[in-house]
């Protein structure tokens, strides 16, 4: 493996002094970082820690939402109670991602930043919503998440930037949510497809709020699919079990995987139709018009 240097600033403009420099790259836990630089894809010469930076390890409710610091850990998200209560879709993606020593050393920061086609953490954030809090030299900037993810293992952020903070809404009050992962190997894999459901009916039972995410078939593309198409056709209605199939098979149709070691693009085709049914079905629960 390549030799490196660490370096652990302990404030962030020091930290932003030292990423303008060639060959520097923020670490987080180092999950997904070290089996890079170990396989020899990435040659960083720096290295830069953010973990004595205490401001950057809290995590707060925000709103109805939380915010994370960018060096927050999974397992910390996980078990945390007031996670649970405002943001259950997120506790329960990150309940899936990996195993124990995974998510004790993963933060919140290198998971977003990291841009994987296969991840749990990005379904639950396109279908919750929520901005990315950006540090550069210039000044600080906010990116909506519908933005953060704009291509395969690409990010917003520009060059000599840092995440400091993940402000992630709640689904509007009453609202239920259900979260689903497809899986191929073991299941400490990532996703081969992954659904977020979260809908909201009124008094009558009529849906006012639907969002249904796909991750994994767009391509490598890091951005999770929005099946906005679907999420339409259930507004204003009742959602009968023809309501959820219809909207089931278009994310079907609108699905455009890749293949790879973990299934064919087929397969992950009819998985998006079989996930999205189970995902709607969940969160709905027994509120169903029939
Ligand atoms: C065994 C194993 C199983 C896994 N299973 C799953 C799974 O089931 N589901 C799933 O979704 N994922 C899975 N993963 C991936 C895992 O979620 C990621 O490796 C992890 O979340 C990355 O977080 P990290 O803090 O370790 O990032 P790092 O490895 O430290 O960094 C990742 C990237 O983000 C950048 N970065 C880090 N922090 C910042 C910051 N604050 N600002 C800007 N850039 C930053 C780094 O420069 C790097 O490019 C698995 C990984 C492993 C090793």
């Amino acid at each position: 493996m390549q030799k490196f240097d660490l370096i652990e600033p302990t404030s962030l403009d020091e930290a932003l002094g030292i990423l303008g420099k060639e060959d520097t790259r923020v670490i987080g836990g180092g999950t997904a970082l070290i089996v890079l630089v170990k396989n020899g894809l990435l040659r960083p010469r720096y290295l830069v820690s953010l973990r004595k930076l205490p401001e950057l390890g809290t995590s707060k409710p925000r709103g109805t939402g939380m915010s994370f610091g960018a060096c927050t850990h999974l397992r910390d998200i996980e078990r945390s109670n007031k996670v649970r209560e405002r943001l259950p879709l997120v506790s329960a993606a990150v309940e899936h991602i990996g195993n124990v020593r995974v998510r004790s050393a993963a933060t919140v920061g290198g998971t977003i930043c990291e841009a994987d086609y296969q991840s749990d953490f990005a379904v639950a954030l396109l279908a919750l919503g929520g901005r990315v809090r950006v540090r550069g030299l210039q000044g600080e900037r906010l990116i909506s998440i519908d933005e953060f993810y704009v291509g395969p293992y690409t990010t917003a952020l520009d060059t000599g930037e840092l995440v400091t903070e993940l402000e992630i809404d709640a689904a509007p009050q009453g609202a239920s949510s259900a979260y689903l992962k497809c899986v191929t190997g073991p299941v400490t894999d990532r996703p081969c497809v992954a659904v977020a459901a979260v809908v909201g009916l009124d008094a009558a039972g009529a849906c006012v709020h639907s969002r249904l995410v796909v991750g994994g078939v767009d391509g490598f593309s890091s951005r999770p699919l929005r099946v906005t198409a679907a999420e339409q056709l259930a507004i204003g209605a009742k959602i009968t079990s023809q309501t959820i199939a219809a909207m089931s098979e278009i994310a079907c149709r609108q699905a455009d995987p890749a293949s790879d070691l973990k299934a064919s693009a087929q397969y992950k085709k009819e998985m998006t139709k079989v996930f999205c049914r189970r995902a709607l079905e969940q969160a709905l629960g027994g509120n169903r018009g029939g």
